[in-house]
């Protein structure tokens, strides 16, 4: 379970975690810090943009319009993909790289992808999610 992150340690999530989470993102949709060994409540995420946000402290609001997301895959988990009920819309609060609360309606890929990383902070992986 990763641990919030508090007024103490923003300063090394911004200089020091996100910047590795950057570096080693490769070809996901997301990256959350436990991935790379620290267990704080961080992630950053791809929007359907194309436009990644650093999310910290995510909140999720709500979900609904339940769908099966089709051959989820993970960097954490190499050459498995499997199929997972997602929800399309998630909205969420979080804190942005600056510091700010934020909120936002995520849908689609970003959407999924959010629920992804949400699940790695709580210790879920792909595998324990898997339909069958
Ligand atoms: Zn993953």
């Amino acid at each position: 379970m990763s641990r919030p992150v508090s007024f103490w340690n923003f300063t090394q999530t911004k200089n020091k975690v996100i910047p590795e989470l950057l570096k080693y993102r490769g070809e996901g949709l997301g990256l959350s810090a436990i991935q790379i060994g620290i267990a704080l409540q961080v992630f950053i995420l791809k929007l359907n943009n194309s436009k990644w946000i650093e999310v910290i402290n995510p909140t999720v609001l709500d979900m609904y319009s339940q769908i099966i997301s089709k051959q989820e895959g993970c960097l954490s988990i190499p050459n498995v993909r499997v199929d997972i009920e997602r929800f399309n819309y998630v909205e969420a609060t979080f804190v942005n790289i600056k510091g700010k609360k934020e909120k936002l309606v995520l849908q689609g890929m970003e959407a999924i992808a959010f629920q992804h990383e949400c699940d790695h902070l709580d210790g879920i992986l792909i595998i324990d999610r898997e339909v069958v």
